[in-house]
């Protein structure tokens, strides 16, 4: 297949996702624009911080016909300004979900990065609006610039969140939902004469995750470029891990300190309010101990996406649809109590220093890279009452990652150029993440009854290679670009 693949980001580490592909007439798509974060950078600068300041785009756009979203976390989306600041203005193809999310996230990027002008946001958003192609998932979508057509999957990641395959070619490509009958191609001639398959795993959930549905199978790929997050290692199974964050809140309620948890606005947040509610929900039956303790949510943007993912209670899986029916409310209970003003989150973070009050904070950034998280770190890691509970990936270069290194061996981490000694206790929660393990991405290629190449990004190279050996062993042609 005569295509060319140019990873503009996520190629070295995990941010700053951005995929070329480009097709043999010279015009191409990219898959995601998205923010690099802590140490993390394009190959192409020199910069050794991906701040506000270095995320211009540094390739080459007039040929680009088509940006195609995965899903709106900042890592994936966050250059989306940038990119139009460079003048691009064609299509952007998302599913209905993260069209419906991405102006909130664009718009925190702005603020964060660019600009606070409520003008210029506006003018931003507005041009995003009128590019905007939303798509149902599994319906293809053609592209005529491009001669090929796209179709979103389920990646069972955050809310609106799809793996995309490209169909290259106007010719076997079908209109609607039901895709390429399998049965005519079961023959391997068949197959290799079918329209070829490009598939962007973008970021891929885990199964039996709270509040969304497993990613959808993997048909076949000519190519699948396939993320690595955690190409290295198998997570913790659900039942434990809700175990685990169990015993962290009853330690909390025993030595009445504060449960930090650094979390992305979209996800992990959540997924974390959905089992805390659970967790309260069956203890509080026995143990009136339990009434006290309140759960703060500390991040506009995490509490505005709550209340999206409430009203999109179509696109969550059995089990939540289930509790909503018999009264429960996983994203909105009693005791949970959402900060919105700066004022009240100095107030809290004070008052939590002094009294020490049984308390858990979810608040952003995830890798502590900012937001209001910095406050209670600053405040709350040299307390040894203090609980940081870590749910997700902390990327190289962020205080998250040294705060996990440092924290066990006493030593501090820097934090607004200030070192903060950490007496708190550090833990983590693998099996919170949002990233498929080393086990799922195999059964996720496995699926597939065809696959030509699988290029490994969106991982550190320790877990790329260990994903690269273990696909390898069963057969399958792997390249790190
Ligand atoms: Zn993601
Ligand atoms: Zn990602």
């Amino acid at each position: 297949m005569d295509v060319q693949f140019i990873h503009h980001g996520a190629r070295e580490g995990v941010t700053g996702s951005c995929h070329e592909l480009k097709f043999p007439h010279g015009r191409s798509l990219i898959v995601d624009i998205g923010l690099f974060q802590g140490a993390e950078t394009s190959g192409s600068s020199h910069h050794n911080r991906g701040s506000a300041n270095h995320q211009e785009v540094d390739f080459p756009i007039n040929h680009i016909d088509a940006l195609v979203i995965t899903h709106c976390h900042i890592d994936h989306v966050g250059r989306l300004p940038w990119l139009l600041m460079a003048g691009f203005r064609k299509p952007i193809y998302c599913t209905q979900a993260t069209a419906h999310l991405l102006p909130m996230v664009i718009e925190d990027a702005l603020k964060v990065g660019l600009t606070r002008d409520r003008g210029l946001i506006e003018g931003v958003l507005g041009v995003i609006e009128r590019l905007l192609v939303p798509v149902e998932f599994d319906v293809w979508q053609r592209i005529d610039a491009l001669d090929v057509s796209i179709r979103f999957r389920q990646a069972g990641h955050i809310l609106g969140s799809a793996f995309v395959e490209v169909g290259i070619g106007s010719t076997s490509m079908p209109t609607s939902g039901t895709g390429f009958s399998l049965s005519q191609e079961s023959d391997k001639r068949g197959q290799a004469e079918a329209s070829p398959r490009v598939v962007f795993s973008g970021d891929l959930g885990c199964k039996n995750s709270p509040l969304l549905p497993d990613p959808a199978p993997l048909e076949r790929a000519d190519v699948l470029v396939l993320e690595s997050t955690y190409g290295d290692k198998n997570h913790e199974n659900r039942a434990e891990r809700q175990e685990r964050l169990q015993s962290v809140v009853e330690k909390c309620m025993r030595d009445r300190g504060t449960v930090l948890i650094p979390a992305f606005s979209i996800g992990r947040t959540q997924e974390l309010l959905y089992e805390l509610e659970d967790i309260l929900f069956h203890e509080r039956q026995n143990n009136p101990d339990w009434k006290d303790i309140l759960v703060i949510l500390d991040s506009p943007m995490a509490a505005k996406f709550t209340e999206k993912y409430k009203v999109m209670k179509s696109l969550w899986d059995q089990e939540s649809k289930h509790r909503v029916s018999v009264n429960r409310h996983p994203l909105d209970f009693e005791r949970l109590h959402v900060i919105d003003s700066h004022d009240e989150h100095q107030r809290i973070v004070h008052y939590l220093q002094q009294s020490g009050d049984p308390c858990i904070v979810i608040a952003a950034s995830g890798m502590c890279t900012g937001g209001r998280m910095l406050n209670y770190l600053k405040a709350l890691l040299p307390d040894s009452r203090t609980d940081v509970l870590f749910v997700g990936y902390q990327a190289q270069g962020t205080p998250g990652r040294d705060i996990q290194k440092y924290g066990p061996r006493c030593g501090y981490v820097e934090l607004d150029h200030e070192k903060v000694w950490i007496k708190a206790g550090i833990h983590t929660l693998g099996g919170y993440s949002a990233h498929a393990d080393q086990q799922e991405l195999i059964e996720f290629v496995q699926t597939a009854e065809h696959i030509g190449q699988i290029r490994l990004v969106h991982g550190d190279s320790g877990a790329k290679s260990a994903l690269a050996e273990k696909l390898r062993e069963s057969g399958y042609e792997v390249c790190i670009p």
